[in-house]
């Protein structure tokens, strides 16, 4: 492999280990099939069936959570570890067998950001303006202006032919840092060069869940846009709705 570069030596590398893994448990199949009893074969089948029931009702438990959150519009602390265990564990599943059987993944990813939205506000905790780093995407800006906000928002004009203008307004009311990105790899650099202590995001469904999934450790609020136009082109969003989710979070 000296002739392949860094990335595919990384790619050689992580398939040898997976083909590894492969044999080592085909061997092992191999020599419980040629030595093993009856009795062996049951207690592994009752193992696997208690692994089945444990999950059932990890998966009961953390749905009925996030239900219950939901409802209430409030994550009291009783529930506030499992709803983050569902956040991490059981939407990435849900999300894998709705893309499987059909289902509609923008609706769950919304059910996602609200109940992640509800976790972090009822931490209740507040932050200093220069703590709050406000992500923006790029199909906010209407497609027809010609200003450049992408390194600098203070380029916009506020002409009011779409909301960056009105979110520059309120974000220089607030003092907090803002920055309009233009995907998820621009919104990670803009996260680790600013390193805040609380991101108030707006995005679609798919890049908001993602988001929130990707960013560890950095509580995120999200808003989800709004697309009259189809995907992100002239996307908009509910101005007071993201004034009001700034507000809960600054001191
Ligand atoms: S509000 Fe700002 S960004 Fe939007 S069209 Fe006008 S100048 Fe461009």
């Amino acid at each position: 492999v000296r002739f392949l570069d860094k990335n595919a030596k990384n790619f050689v590398n992580f398939s040898l280990l997976l083909i590894a893994l492969l044999i080592a448990v085909t061997v092992f199949f191999i020599l419980m099939y040629r030595y093993s009893t009856i009795i062996f074969y049951n207690y592994i089948l009752l193992i696997a069936a208690g692994v089945i029931i444990l999950m059932a009702l990890f998966a009961a438990v953390t749905v009925f959570s996030v239900i219950h959150v939901y409802k209430a519009g409030y994550a009291s602390s009783l529930f506030i570890v499992p709803v983050k265990i569902a956040l991490k564990l059981l939407f990435p599943l849900v999300l894998l067998i709705a893309g499987i059987f059909g289902g509609d993944k923008d609706e769950i990813r919304k059910v996602f950001v609200k109940t992640n939205n509800l976790s972090v506000e009822s931490n209740g905790r507040k932050y200093r303006p220069e703590d709050v780093l406000v992500l923006l995407p790029h199909c906010l800006q209407y497609s027809g202006c010609e200003h450049r906000i992408i390194h600098d928002m203070n380029n916009c004009r506020q002409c009011g032919k779409c909301p960056i203008g009105d979110i520059l307004k309120i974000v220089k009311e607030k003092k907090v840092t803002a920055r309009v990105v233009t995907g998820g790899t621009a919104a990670r650099s803009v996260v680790k060069l600013l390193s805040p202590k609380i991101i108030v995001s707006v995005a679609c469904e798919r890049d908001m869940a993602s988001g929130i999934t990707d960013v560890r450790g950095i509580p995120v609020l999200g808003i989800i846009n709004t697309r009259p136009k189809g995907p992100c082109l002239d996307t908009t969003v509910d101005l007071d709705l993201f004034r009001k989710k700034l507000e809960l979070v600054l001191e």
